[in-house]
């Protein structure tokens, strides 16, 4: 491709909305440009970034057995009200008419459109097991989207389904595109630790998250620095505590502590260390259950152990005003001391005594409090969110924790969708039996950004060759030069021969702007071809990760650089 041909629109303007490194440095390369709020247009080269990063993908699902097909972007209502997911999906489902008024949705993921495929062609265990995927857009009406292809609302993903007779060809199948998530991640250059998740509502039994360590992720993770345990913190379990609380020392006493609400201004206004004090957290469930939550002051409540612990959907923090018709106080002085809820505590909580409680009384607080003596509790449970530093629940180590983004998730789903949309198989024994899936997906879009986001310096990115939108960038120094334009033509040609994708930057521009363009789009390898050099026979070439130049005679460029590219390749390559 030559520069003067191609729409590559660089800027040095980062645009007021884009927040992380990847969206600013995807929209200066005009790689990316937003149509409406989390829809964009993918220019020509933010296109081959995301071609290679599918060819990886389907090179990959099809070398673990996978077959590729193609499901409609916009699905029927009927089939959703087989699953019972039109009623359950909010807003994020867009739900459309057609001229006879028939129900559609933009497909957010496609259970059910797989499920019936799979329902009329797939009769024997014969046929199984089976893994169908595609590479196709989804949308999600999200309530948030931002950091451009991170988040969007339309965006592509791989989804993948496999259906089995039994769980254990489920467990194989699961554990065939755990390995081959491995590979398609590390081929594209990518850190990353897959880490156990929650399974959410949809239930199942394993659920891994692919993580790419970046600053910027949303998600919150921990793993242990001295075995592989790894897990999103909505899920990572904390030992149980074994210690036993000490014996009260003092006796219950109220304080006056005057407009001091949160956890932070009691412990200051008392002179007492956070995790001095126990707070009281009021929820109510989605059935309108309001349950007290005690937790020490400086942990934090996890509301997804609590939902499972409480065999509920959904739950949240009850209003103030909720809280002060239980409590009888404004929030802030909420305590268990009389209180007249179900009771649940943090097992950290067990090993407190003579701690601070809200007195359910406004402007005070109780110190003093034991837990027996004052009050009883239900029961103590694993409730709070794992820290940095607490212990491994699988060895002796101690937790870290990181932020990641989430680029892949493989889920056994069971038999959930199989069995409201009736795909079932006579097994072996001739026994109607519903097949057991697993679904896997990849978000390409949020794939690439991943890796600009962690493989980028501050004048721009730096493509991994596997996924780099060109593998080699020639500058040409002075295009008014025969001598210089006739040397980058002919390693243009033989390169290009050679099959290695070369962008040539035959612009007309001073060189310190077109440097400045290479160091911003990132291509690997860079080739400078000058007047200077070719006085000696030579070009410059010059490695973006690396940075030092070097001079390669000409007779040998075409040679060298194929073997750089080639290798290059197969570094993330785990084959
Ligand atoms: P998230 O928690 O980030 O909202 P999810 O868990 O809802 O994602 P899945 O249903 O597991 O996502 O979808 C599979 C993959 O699709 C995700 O791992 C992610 O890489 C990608 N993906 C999901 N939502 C988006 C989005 N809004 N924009 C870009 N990629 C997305
Ligand atoms: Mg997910």
């Amino acid at each position: 491709m030559r520069y003067t041909q191609y729409l590559l629109p660089t800027s040095k303007e980062t645009p007021a909305d884009a927040e992380i490194t990847s969206h600013k440095l995807m929209m200066r390369t005009g790689m990316i440009r937003k149509v409406a709020a989390g829809i964009y247009s993918y220019m020509p080269f933010g296109l081959k970034a995301i071609r290679k990063v599918e060819q990886i993908v389907r090179e990959e699902m099809n070398r673990a057995g996978a077959i590729e097909l193609h499901m409609p972007m916009v699905t029927p209502a009927e089939l959703w009200n087989e699953s019972g997911r039109w009623a359950q999906y909010g807003k994020e489902l867009l739900r459309l008419r057609d001229r006879k008024e028939n129900e559609f949705c933009l497909g957010p993921t496609h259970e059910e459109v797989v499920t019936d495929i799979v329902r009329r062609e797939i009769k024997s265990y014969r046929q199984l097991p089976i893994n169908l995927y595609q590479i196709q857009t989804k949308f999600r009406d999200e309530i948030r989207p931002r950091f451009g292809l991170m988040r969007g609302r339309e965006f592509i993903m791989k989804d993948a389904y496999s259906f089995d007779v039994d769980d254990a060809g489920a467990d194989a199948a699961y554990e065939k595109m755990y390995q081959a998530y491995r590979r398609i991640f590390s081929r594209c250059g990518l850190k990353f630790r897959a880490v156990e998740a929650d399974t959410g509502n949809i239930g199942g039994s394993s659920s891994h998250e692919f993580m790419v360590l970046a600053e910027s992720g949303e998600d919150a993770i921990v793993s242990c620095g001295s075995c592989e345990y790894a897990a999103n913190v909505e899920k990572a379990e904390l030992k149980l505590s074994v210690g036993k609380a000490p014996a009260p020392v003092a006796a219950t006493q109220e304080v006056a502590t005057p407009g001091q609400k949160s956890i932070d201004e009691v412990a200051a206004f008392l002179q007492i260390e956070p995790s001095q004090l126990v707070k009281t957290l009021i929820v109510t469930t989605d059935t309108d259950e309001q349950v007290a939550v005690l937790l020490r002051g400086d942990h934090e409540l996890n509301e997804i152990k609590l939902c499972r612990y409480l065999g509920c959907n959904h739950l949240e923090l009850s209003s103030d005003e909720a809280v002060e018709k239980v409590t009888g106080a404004p929030s802030g002085y909420a305590g268990p001391v009389g209180l007249k809820l179900r009771l649940l505590a943090d097992q950290a909580v067990q090993e407190m005594a003579d701690f601070v409680v809200g007195a359910n009384k406004a402007g005070t607080h109780l110190t003093g409090v034991n837990i027996e003596r004052d009050f009883k509790v239900e029961a103590f449970a694993d409730l709070r969110q794992a820290e940095n530093g607490d212990p491994c629940p699988r060895c002796s180590g101690k937790l870290e924790s990181w932020r990641g983004i989430e680029v892949g998730h493989v889920f056994k789903l069971g038999t959930k969708y199989s069995e409201a949309l009736g795909a079932t198989v006579q097994d072996e024994a001739e026994q109607e039996r519903a097949l057991v899936m697993g679904c896997y997906g990849i978000g390409i879009g949020r794939t690439v950004a991943a890796s600009i986001e962690q493989n980028n310096d501050e004048n721009g990115i730096i493509w991994p060759m596997p996924i780099a939108p060109f593998q080699l960038l020639i500058t040409m120094l002075n295009p008014k030069d025969e001598a210089v334009r006739d040397a980058s033509e002919k390693l243009y040609s033989e390169l290009m021969d050679a099959g290695i994708d070369v962008l040539l930057d035959d612009r007309d521009e001073r060189p310190g702007s077109k440097f400045k363009d290479a160091d911003l789009i990132g291509i690997p390898i860079r080739v400078t071809v000058g007047a200077r050099g070719l006085q000696e026979d030579a070009f410059e070439v010059q490695e973006r990760a690396v940075g030092e130049r070097e001079m390669i005679p000409v007779a040998q460029a075409v040679q060298t650089l194929t073997e750089r590219v080639a290798s290059a390749l197969e570094a993330g390559d785990l084959s």
